[in-house]
């Protein structure tokens, strides 16, 4: 088959590899319709990840149709059409019993490399997904293929975030980041009440496309985002800080925008380790932070519910459309900031 696959930093290439077989009862083959590039994918393609092998296929995000399942599988049939969630987890182990799938014993995430479970990606004709009935939701029906993918990652990881940030009706939330990421906070904390959501990136285009969904932007390159934040609240800072970039600087200004007793929710992945963490600043304004990758599988459904009732629609970041052999061409526009999101179709 042919796939997108890894051999260093800025040079992935369309491929002919093996295709995946059923290795276990548990595992659900599936024919891929469309898989979509992540700011997470940048991270490898940027060399900023380790343990990853030339050759391995790439890619997290996708759709497509259940072709065979292995002899467990209860939920799934061939035909079924799916969105995979962009890590898989046992659903068996403590972690995933007790809800914590992202910190499965035995999981992984796709196409992330030695570290990450060694999996095989999506952006592929084919992919291997183990324990299905764990990590495949059913598209229903009548709901596009192009708007279900966002549900396996980025508009749940988004979600997540902000609903770990137990926003409430008419709170303030500051997103950091106006990525494909940041832009489905904005739709989240909408979603979930804030009365006023501030978005803080250095492009115009997407701060332009998070007003278009209601934010007010700022524009960090050419004004003071701490400034701003604290006029549009009344000199308070924002109830919620959304870190949806990653690494240590936009952390820090994530510190100096939240209000006393505030929370701070970050989600951008860093190869980073370590933050000079303010300390006596978190201890005398009684702030809370939290960082993580997203629990896909503690959120999916209701994303799913979300954009199947058209309360949200994540298709607004979608600039291209590329086939799956123009993959290389794709990573470049998006790695030099000329698409916001790009779609990749086998
Ligand atoms: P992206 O790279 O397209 O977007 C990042 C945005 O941050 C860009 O618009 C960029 O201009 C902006 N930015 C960079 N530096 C900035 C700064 N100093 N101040 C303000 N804005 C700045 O990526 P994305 O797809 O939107 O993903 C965002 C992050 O979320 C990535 O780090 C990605 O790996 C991460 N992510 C995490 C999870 C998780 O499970 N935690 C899941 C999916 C994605
Ligand atoms: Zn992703």
């Amino acid at each position: 088959m042919n796939a997108v696959t890894f051999h260093g930093a800025g040079d992935f290439r369309y491929s002919s590899v093996d295709p995946p077989n059923l290795q276990d009862s548990q595992d659900v083959l599936v024919q891929v319709k469309e898989a979509a590039i992540c700011g997470s994918d940048l991270h490898l393609y940027r060399g900023h990840i380790p343990g990853i092998m030339p050759g391995t296929v790439v890619g997290h995000e996708f759709t497509g149709i259940v072709v065979e399942v292995g002899s467990g599988v209860r939920q799934f049939r061939s035909g079924d059409r799916v969105v995979g969630t962009f890590h898989v987890a046992c659903g068996i182990c403590l972690a995933c019993r007790r809800g914590d799938y992202h910190q499965c014993a035995q999981g992984g995430v796709l196409g992330y490399g030695m570290a990450f479970g060694n999996l095989g990606g999506s952006q592929a004709e084919f992919v291997r997904i183990p324990w299905g009935d764990v990590n495949l939701r059913k598209i229903p029906d009548g709901l596009s293929d192009e708007k279900a993918i966002f549900c396996g990652d980025i508009l749940t990881t988004a979600f997540g975030a902000v609903k770990n940030a137990r926003v409430t009706p008419g709170e303030t939330v500051a997103v950091i980041g106006a990525g494909p990421v940041g832009q489905m906070a904005v739709m989240s904390a909408l979603v979930m009440g804030a009365a006023k959501v501030l978005v803080i990136d250095l492009i115009p285009d997407r701060l332009a496309m998070a007003e278009t969904l209601g934010a007010r932007a700022i524009n960090s390159s050419t004004s003071n985002p701490v400034r701003r934040v604290f006029q549009e609240t009344a000199g308070d800072g924002a109830d919620v800080v959304i870190e949806a970039v990653g690494g240590s600087t936009t952390l820090e200004l994530a510190f100096q925008l939240v209000r006393g007793g505030g929370r701070i929710s970050a989600i951008g992945v860093t190869a980073e380790s370590e933050l000079k963490f303010p300390l006596m600043t978190a201890l005398t304004r009684d702030l809370t932070f939290r960082i993580g990758l997203a629990n896909i599988h503690r959120d999916i459904d209701h994303t799913l519910a979300l954009v199947a009732n058209g309360r949200v629609d994540p298709t607004v970041v979608v600039s291209h459309r590329l086939p799956l052999s123009q993959a290389s061409h794709g990573y470049q526009l998006f790695d030099q900031r000329q698409a916001t999101k790009v779609l990749l179709i086998p």
